[in-house]
């Protein structure tokens, strides 16, 4: 891989032609990323991307608006969702493709969800008050909106209030995986995740492998169901992305990529700079054709 070419894209798809690109992995608004729909949509046509997914954190919310804002510039909206599951006391991403974004026993799980992110919040705010952290939970909320609420914008609120010089140095010094502020979300085993997505007819997909650190345990995500492996992001470095796409072949997976675009939520705008070539967006809809036809009763979502 070319480090000079966005990630995916390889510099014999340059020269044979591929025109339409796809970042398969951006966030809204309506979870932890500071654009809206339509602003996403306009940046992302900017890019020159053809295809984005939507995949906010616990929310669906995204989607049709992206959808609408899409039309005038012919992009297509690839309907997404990332779910975090638990095992180990590891955060593990699950994202779900091509996924039944309206069906209602959906959104009235991902409503509770959505609650326990909101005690989460106060529990985490209560946390720092009692180590003499001065923050408040309706500080959180002025950043978040009425969308999922998150980490990063307890991160946000804390460099706000100038009680970290930095949203990084929020994360490590108050809220990271490991600090005793830490608070951890709704429980959903990846099993669950990888369940859910499939009833929606859609496509599991373990994200950001990198971050989670654990390749030895991505064959049992493959026994759970997973699909496909996110092997194109900005932190991946070209070996990095040579180790995936070798486990992606071993395990039989599908290759995905995005750039995990959360606006100006950390710093630099991240879309456009990861761009996969169109054929992985048709890939991932022939898996999910193929995963609505084994569930039989779910009509194809497009
Ligand atoms: P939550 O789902 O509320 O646990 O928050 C997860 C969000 O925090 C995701 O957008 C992560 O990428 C982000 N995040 C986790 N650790 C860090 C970090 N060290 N620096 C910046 N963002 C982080
Ligand atoms: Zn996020
Ligand atoms: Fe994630
Ligand atoms: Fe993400």
């Amino acid at each position: 891989m070319n480090p000079a070419l966005p990630a995916g894209q390889s510099s014999k798809e340059r020269k044979s032609g591929v025109k339409k690109f796809a970042d398969l992995h951006v966030h809204t608004f309506h979870s932890d990323g500071t654009f809206t729909p339509e602003e996403v949509v306009k940046v992302a046509h900017k890019k020159g991307l053809s295809a984005i997914a939507i995949t906010d954190h616990d929310s669906v919310d995204g989607i049709t608006p992206s959808m609408a804002a899409a039309e005038k510039y012919g992009m297509e909206i690839i309907p997404g969702v990332e779910l975090t599951a638990e095992e180990e006391n590891l955060e593990i991403h699950i994202l779900g493709y091509f996924i039944d974004w309206k069906a209602e026993w959906f959104e009235d799980k991902l409503k509770k969800i959505r609650q326990a992110r909101l005690g989460r919040i106060y529990a985490m705010v209560d946390k720092l008050k009692s180590a003499g952290v001065d923050i408040d939970a309706e500080k959180v909320f002025k950043v978040s909106g009425p969308g999922a609420v998150g980490r990063l914008h307890l991160a946000i609120a804390l460099y706000n209030e100038g009680i970290t010089a930095s949203i990084n140095e929020a994360f490590r010094k108050y809220i990271g995986n490991e600090s005793p502020h830490y608070v951890r979300k709704y429980k959903l085993t990846p099993k669950e995740a990888v369940d859910m997505i499939i009833k929606l007819g859609g496509v599991p997909v373990l994200a950001h492998p990198r971050v989670l650190g654990r390749d030895d345990l991505i064959a049992r995500f493959v026994e759970d169901g997973i699909r496909g492996i996110e092997v194109y992001r900005t932190e991946h470095v070209p070996n990095v992305m040579t180790r995936y796409e070798e486990m992606a072949s071993q395990h039989g997976l599908l290759i995905t990529g995005g750039s995990d675009c959360h606006g100006t939520g950390k710093g630099e705008v991240l879309l456009g700079k990861v761009k996969v070539p169109y054929s992985f967006v048709e890939a991932l809809k022939k898996e999910a054709d193929n995963i609505k036809m084994q569930n039989e009763n779910i009509p194809p979502a497009r």
